[in-house]
C-alpha cells in the first residue's frame, strides 16, 4: 500500500506556504515529515509538527483553530493523537491513519485551500524552532546491511577473515542503546573508554582517539506486533513510519578491543544523533526501486524474500556526508562534502530487518529505532564512515583548507543530508542532522 501513488504525490501540487517551491527544498508539499518542535530557547511544550518549505506547521495550533472540520474522520482521530509531546500515539494508529493526516494536511497547504487565512497563525518559522528527539525510543537496534561497510571494516579488524559467513544469510544486528539518542544540534564529549595501544598487552582508560560516525538511515517503527507473532516480510512495511537520517557516533579503538565475542558496547552508547523530521513511507513511494541480490551470492531465505521485495523492496535516497572544523568554522567557511553514498546499496531491505527481528516472536513497539547500519557504496569514496575513507587512518583526508583527518578531533562538526529527485516526481530531502565532538571531560596528558 505504501508504494501507491495518490494525489499526494503529484509533482504539480503547490503549496500556499511560498518557500515549499523553492528550488531543491527539502520539504515541499509532496513531502509533509513529522516532527517535534517548540520555539527555540521557550519553555512551551514540545509539540508535533509537519515541515513544510522553511516552516513548521503546528498541528495542535491548527486542531484548536478547527482546521480539520472539513477533513475525513480519520484524519480528525490522528490529529487527537498528535496533540502531544511525542509522535508515538500518533505512530500506534497505523498505516490508514497515517494516510489519511498525510492527504487532509495535504489538501490543507495547497494553493487555494479556503482554510489559508486561518491556518496562516499555525506556522513557525523553521529558524525559530528547536526540536526533540521525534518519538519516545523504547528500543533502539542497529543493523548493519551495507555489504561493502560489513566487508571494508572487517579487512580493517580481521584481514584473514573480512566477511564472516553468516552475513550473506542473516541482517545482521545488535541491540543498542536508547537513552543516549539525542536530536541533530546534539554535542557530546569524546567518550572515555578501555582501548589496547598497538602491541601493548594491557589495556589503558583514556579518551578515544579514533572517533568516527556512521551515515545511517534511521527506521522508526510505527504499530508494534505482538509478543510471539512473527510480521511477515510483506507485513513488514505496514509496520514502519517513515526515516530519518541516523549518525551512529563510534570509538573504533574502543570498538576494536571490546567487540569479540558479544559486539559492540561503550564504543557506540555514549550518543547517537537522529535528524528531527521522519519521512513517511508514503512520501517514499515514488522512489522505490527494485531489490537485488548478484546471483553468485546465496538468495535470502523463503521468509526474507518475495516477489513485491525484488520488484520495489529498496529506497533510491541519495546521502551525503560533510565536515566542518574548528579552523573552517573560525574562517567562515561552511562545511564541506565528505562522501556520498545511497540506500539502494544496501544488502538488506527495510521489510527484511522488521521480518528478520521478529522471526523469533520479538515484539516492537511505536517508536522503537532501527538503524539501518553505515550505508557505504561499492566505491571508496562512497564510504559512509572516516575508518573506511581512510583505511583505517592510514590515508588521511585533505581537507580543502590543507587540514588532515584520520578521525574525528575536538570541536569537528559533523552533518548528514539526504534527498530522493528522479524526473516525474517532486524532489523531497531529510533536512540535516548535525552534530559537534566536545573535548574528553577527563584532561588529557600531552
Ligand atoms: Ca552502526
Amino acid at each position: 500500500m505504501s508504494a501507491v501513488l495518490n494525489e499526494t504525490h503529484a509533482p504539480s501540487l503547490q503549496s500556499w506556504v511560498t518557500s515549499a517551491q523553492a528550488v531543491g527544498g527539502d520539504f515541499p508539499i509532496q513531502n509533509l515529515p513529522f516532527g517535534v518542535f517548540r520555539r527555540a530557547g521557550s519553555q512551551e511544550a514540545f509539540r508535533v509538527g509537519v515541515a513544510i518549505g522553511e516552516q513548521i506547521f503546528d498541528i495542535a495550533s491548527a486542531l484548536r483553530a478547527d482546521a480539520f472540520a472539513a477533513q475525513s474522520d480519520m484524519s480528525k482521530e490522528a490529529v487527537k493523537a498528535c496533540n502531544s509531546a511525542t509522535l508515538n500515539t500518533f505512530m500506534a494508529l497505523g498505516m490508514a491513519h497515517w494516510s489519511a493526516l498525510r492527504l487532509a494536511m495535504s489538501r490543507l497547504l495547497r494553493v487555494g485551500a479556503s482554510e489559508q487565512t486561518s491556518l496562516q497563525a499555525c506556522l513557525l518559522p523553521q529558524a525559530e524552532a528547536e526540536y526533540s528527539v521525534p518519538a519516545q525510543i523504547g528500543d533502539y537496534t542497529d543493523f548493519y546491511t551495507s555489504i561493502h561497510h560489513a566487508t571494508n571494516v572487517g579487512k580493517l579488524f580481521r584481514p584473514d577473515n573480512p566477511l564472516l559467513p553468516n552475513y550473506q544469510w542473516v541482517p545482521i544486528g545488535y541491540h543498542g542503546r536508547s537513552s543516549s539518542i539525542g536530536v541533530s544540534g546534539q554535542n557530546f564529549h569524546r567518550p572515555m573508554g578501555q582501548t589496547l595501544p598497538p602491541g601493548a598487552s594491557i589495556p589503558v582508560l583514556g579518551p578515544s582517539k579514533r572517533l568516527d560516525y556512521e551515515l545511517e538511515v534511521g527506521v522508526f517503527i510505527g504499530s508494534g506486533n505482538a509478543l510471539g507473532e512473527a510480521v511477515t516480510l510483506d507485513s513488514a512495511e505496514d509496520h514502519v513510519f517513515g526515516l530519518c537520517l541516523f549518525n551512529d557516533w563510534s570509538a573504533r579503538d574502543m570498538q576494536g578491543w571490546e567487540y569479540q565475542p558479544l559486539g559492540p558496547f561503550l564504543s557506540k552508547n555514549f550518543a547517537s544523533t537522529v535528524s528531527p523530521w521522519i519521512v513517511t513511507l508514503e512520501a517514499l513511494a515514488p522512489y522505490r526501486c527494485a531489490w537485488t541480490r548478484p546471483a553468485e551470492h546465496p538468495q535470502p531465505l523463503p521468509y526474507l524474500d518475495s516477489p513485491t521485495l525484488r520488484a520495489q523492496g529498496a529506497l533510491d535516497i541519495e546521502l551525503e556526508v560533510f565536515l566542518q572544523t574548528a579552523a573552517m568554522r573560525a574562517q567562515g567557511q561552511t562545511e564541506q562534502r565528505i562522501s556520498r553514498s545511497n540506500f539502494h546499496h544496501a544488502y538488506w531491505s527495510v521489510s527484511q530487518m522488521v521480518a528478520h527481528h521478529t522471526v523469533g516472536g520479538c515484539n516492537l513497539q511505536p517508536g522503537d529505532l532501527l538503524g539501518s547500519g553505515t550505508q557505504s557504496g561499492p566505491l571508496p569514496n562512497e564510504a559512509g564512515a572516516l575508518i573506511e575513507l581512510t583505511v583505517g587512518g592510514k590515508q588521511p583526508l585533505t581537507l580543502a583548507n590543507g587540514e588532515k583527518r584520520s578521525f574525528l578531533e575536538d570541536h569537528d562538526t559533523v552533518v548528514f543530508r539526504a534527498h530522493c529527485a528522479k524526473e516525474g516526481a517532486a524532489r523531497i530531502g531529510f533536512g540535516t542532522v548535525v552534530g559537534t565532538v566536545l573535548p574528553s571531560r577527563v584532561a588529557v596528558e600531552s
